[in-house]
């Protein structure tokens, strides 16, 4: 089935220079299309109700939906599996303007689109793109993602979940931590010990749908922020799963963790674009409204210097984010920009949520206005898909190699 975007689409679709990165006028009308229908989407469906889904710890099963008819669900997914056929800089772009407009809708969608669809579109083989890629295209649907233990998270290549072989299937034992969509997801990418000898070389990954016996949920997460998203535990308790599950080779587990996690450190850059342009515009809007001492506080240069630390912030980080995209889409080497990318977007969500409260004052620090939360959802993006000291050492360890040769 066509996504609302892709029916729409009578334009050619062109390939995107890096000439053209440098200038968001410039980008290609496919994207500009694609950005401005997001952004129509996520004021009218999603900014409205941003709050009610926060509030109430709400997964946002209409929206996501939507989101699945415009096509945003599975936006780099070739069209002949049910996705989109657009590219990585397609779906940053898409990432920053659905988060900006709902950060919980923004986690779900990359969760779906980079870290589910994304290792199965790599290593999974034609039957297992049939039964775990087209149904989960069109928003009805969700995956998840499962590398996270509660012993492990920067150290991935630890896991202590095992996968024993036994006859024509492998059983199950173990439990995952931290899973974004757990709740909602109707399967999951598990990373799971298949020869613990040979350490984080010994992982496995494989696709394991919900309802087998001894795969259970555990409690779901009471969070800082991205409240509208669930994060539970899965426990897999000799969960049995047939041998046909298993993604690429036995032992190519850790490679496909780590490649996924390249690719989604883009959407969450994009993510974490969302929310701090929610903050800076709001900033912006309340600096020109709010008057003090006789004139809008927008006069004051204090306020000037904090929103145009900002715009440098959001403009470098954004920049960063669509070159790493378009490195992965022309297939070059892509692994420092990724982690570069979701550094600077993501200490930028940060900076910017932060500035954003300091200008609406006393306004900023209570839930009648949206400040606060872009403060609480900025939070993990400097988190999940490796913590700002890793994506610090990703850097600093491709730096010193490029110098060493
Ligand atoms: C809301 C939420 C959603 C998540 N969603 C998912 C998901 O869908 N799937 C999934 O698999 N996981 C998920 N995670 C897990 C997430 O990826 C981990 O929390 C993250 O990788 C950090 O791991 P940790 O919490 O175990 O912290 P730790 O690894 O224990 O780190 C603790 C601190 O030590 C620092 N540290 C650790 N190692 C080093 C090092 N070598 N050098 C310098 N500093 C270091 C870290 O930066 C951090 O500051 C999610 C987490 C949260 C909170």
């Amino acid at each position: 089935m066509q996504s609302v975007f892709s029916r729409s689409l009578n334009i050619a679709r062109r390939s995107v220079s890096m000439r053209q990165i440098a200038s968001i006028a410039a980008l290609p009308d496919t994207h500009q299309m694609l950005q401005n229908t997001c952004r129509d989407f996520a004021n009218a469906e999603l900014s409205p109700n941003a709050a009610k889904f926060d509030r109430d710890h709400l997964y946002p099963a209409q929206q996501i939906k939507q989101m699945g008819e415009l096509g945003v669900m599975a936006v780099a997914i070739p069209e002949e599996l049910g996705g989109t056929g657009l590219d990585y800089l397609a779906y940053a772009i898409a990432m920053e303007e659905i988060s900006r407009g709902c950060a919980s809708a923004g986690v779900i969608m990359s969760v779906n689109n980079s870290l589910y669809l994304g290792p199965l579109m790599g290593f999974g083989n034609a039957a297992q793109k049939d039964a775990f890629i087209t149904p989960y295209t069109t928003g009805e649907r969700v995956g998840c993602f499962a590398l996270s233990e509660p012993g492990n998270g920067s150290d991935a290549g630890a896991a202590s979940t095992i996968a024993t072989e036994k006859g024509d299937h492998y059983v199950l034992n173990g439990t995952k931590a931290w899973i974004t969509n757990g709740f909602e997801a109707e399967a999951a990418v598990v990373f799971a010990t298949t020869n613990k000898q040979l350490k984080h070389k010994g992982i496995s990954a494989f696709i394991v749908p919900k309802g087998l016996k001894g795969f259970s949920l555990g409690k779901k997460e009471d969070k800082l922020g991205i409240r509208g998203s669930s994060t539970c535990q899965l426990i897999f308790e000799d969960c049995e799963i047939p041998k046909d599950s298993m993604l690429g080779e036995p032992g190519f587990g850790f490679k496909i963790a780590m490649q996924t996690l390249d690719a989604g450190r883009i959407g969450i850059a994009g993510q974490a674009l969302g929310i701090g342009q929610a903050a800076l515009e709001l900033a912006v809007d309340y600096a020109q409204k709010r008057q003090a001492f006789g004139k809008p506080i927008s006069k004051l240069q204090s306020i000037q210097q904090k929103i145009a630390d900002m715009s440098l912030a959001m403009e470098s980080a954004r920049l960063l984010t669509w070159r790493a995209a378009w490195l992965k889409d022309n297939k070059l080497a892509y692994t420092k920009e990724a982690a570069m990318a979701k550094l600077a977007a993501s200490e930028a969500a940060t900076l910017c949520s932060h500035q954003c409260i300091q200008i609406l004052g006393g306004m900023g620090y209570v839930s009648d206005m949206p400040a606060e939360r872009h403060y609480r959802d900025a939070r993990i993006t400097e988190i999940y898909e490796g913590t700002s000291e890793i994506q610090r050492l990703v850097i600093a360890g491709s730096i010193l190699k490029e110098y060493a040769s």
